[in-house]
């Protein structure tokens, strides 16, 4: 078996996420054959070093021998069951430490098996915790310019990134978008916690306006991780937590992409010392092992629910994955190594030698903006540095350094122009050194005419 033989059959039988296909007519498939560590290999020897946690999932490294042999064990008891009526322990073990180590309030764990599923899960249980409260006229969603939250048709329309939400628009429910706090756009010298301040005057006017019909805020902390890696200050959420109370709507943290110490805390929201009503969590939770999500919330909503079944106030959403006994299992593992390793103390360094490795960036003529938040660092190219235009993102200059980094062994996959290293936290010093140097080659070879 080589790339090619099995490029070719792939692409007589599958279609790949988030891929335009006739692009593998110039960039082939790469198949890979084995994970280890920050590495991947494929059918013809080559290496890529994993920059990207494979789409952002990965903590702690592929074949993680800890995680392996906690999954070999579960094998042999038990890989899966029916999770109404029926449970098991990995499932409770895993539920137990989540509520212990969130934000302080996040009392129940409701199982689902991906991110966009979470988000579903969310805002259903708020919406129907409005209607058992006897709130009928909350039946609204608020959410933030340039957020993501998923593909489902529920969380394609409380995101706001067009490229995946246009084409569908005639399908997605009506949300109520309020422009955010993306530092990006603040005036020069402004600092971020000034700039995301200014900006919630702007939700905070419509809150007023809509707490009557509203059910929730849905938020991704500190990150807009699809909406181009652009960042904001804790202050937003600590303001739009104030602000949440005051109006009577839930707030829902879309923890998928920042949780399990990506942006330097265990969940974003610790930053702010703050807990929402709603936590949705996914990709880490597994160590980037299996498909599980998981929404934490209140004893107050879960109340909401407890009733005689004839009252018909239960929450009767379900998937046939729920709880998986495999999926909880890897996340087990995953918190362990949190509790046995100071993985939160070493990310801070190694955030620091990440933001060392980038220093050149700033310099660089094409590149606008270095950012970070924790072990997310961004690199946002455009064509004119002092009037900040884009590229033409026809262009694709991104994926020109897509290219030119997996020639060299490294696996980036920019976001349109923003080149960003979110890499798993076992990564070294000398590797965080390999990317900053194919990042700066690429993009040399990206921005040329
Ligand atoms: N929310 C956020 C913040 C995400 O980054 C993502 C995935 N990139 C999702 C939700 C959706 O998760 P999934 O891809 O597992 O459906």
């Amino acid at each position: 078996m080589t790339n090619k033989t099995l490029a070719s059959r792939d692409l007589s039988v599958l279609w790949h996420p988030c891929s335009q296909m006739k692009d593998h007519e110039k960039s082939p498939l790469i198949p890979i054959k084995k994970g280890q560590g920050v590495w991947l290999e494929d059918f013809d020897g080559n290496r890529y070093l994993d920059a990207i946690s494979s789409w952002w999932v990965n903590l702690f490294g592929h074949a993680n021998p800890y995680i392996n042999a906690a999954l070999k064990d579960q094998l042999d008891s038990l890989e899966h069951v029916i999770f109404a009526g029926f449970t098991h322990e990995s499932a409770i073990k895993l539920a137990e430490q989540l509520v212990d180590l969130s934000p302080v309030g996040l009392d129940r764990c409701f199982y689902a098996d991906n991110g966009s599923a979470a988000v579903e899960v969310a805002l259903k249980m708020s919406f129907h915790y409005w209607r058992n409260k006897g709130q009928t006229q909350k039946t609204k969603f608020i959410t933030l310019e340039n957020s993501y939250h998923g593909e489902t048709l529920g969380a394609l329309a409380v995101g706001n990134v067009a490229l995946y939400k246009e084409t569908y628009a005639p399908l997605l429910m009506d949300v109520i978008t309020v422009p955010g706090p993306d530092c990006y756009n603040r005036d020069a010298g402004e600092s971020w916690a000034d700039y995301s301040t200014r900006r919630f005057a702007l939700m905070e006017q419509v809150l007023q306006q809509h707490s009557d019909d509203c059910c929730a805020v849905i938020i991704e902390p500190l990150v807009q991780c699809a909406g181009s890696m652009r960042m904001y200050d804790p202050i937003y959420l600590s303001l739009l937590r104030a602000a949440c109370d005051k109006y009577q709507v839930h707030l829902i943290a879309d923890e998928i992409a920042v949780g399990f110490g990506r942006t330097g805390t265990l969940f974003a929201c610790e930053q702010a010392s703050i807990t929402p009503d709603f936590m949705c969590l996914s990709k880490g939770l597994t160590g980037g092992y299996l498909p599980l999500s998981a929404v934490l919330t209140t004893d107050l909503v879960y109340q909401a629910f407890y009733d005689d079944y004839q009252n018909l106030t239960a929450f009767l959403h379900s998937h046939s994955y729920t709880g998986n006994a495999l999926a909880c299992r890897a996340g087990l593992a995953t918190l362990e190594i949190f509790q046995q390793q100071p993985i939160i103390d070493n990310n801070k360094h190694l955030a620091i030698t990440l933001a060392k490795v980038a220093a050149r960036f700033h310099d660089h003529p094409n590149v606008v903006e270095v950012r970070q938040t924790g072990m997310i660092l961004a690199i946002e190219l455009v064509k004119n540095k002092q009037t900040r235009e884009p590229f033409p993102w026809q262009e694709r200059r991104g994926q020109k350094v897509y290219q030119y980094a997996l020639s060299k062994g490294v696996l980036l996959r920019p976001l349109g122009n923003v080149i960003y290293f979110m890499p798993p936290y076992i990564i070294t010093a000398e590797q965080l050194e390999l990317l900053a140097d194919v990042a700066w080659q690429g993009i040399q070879i990206a921005v040329k005419n």
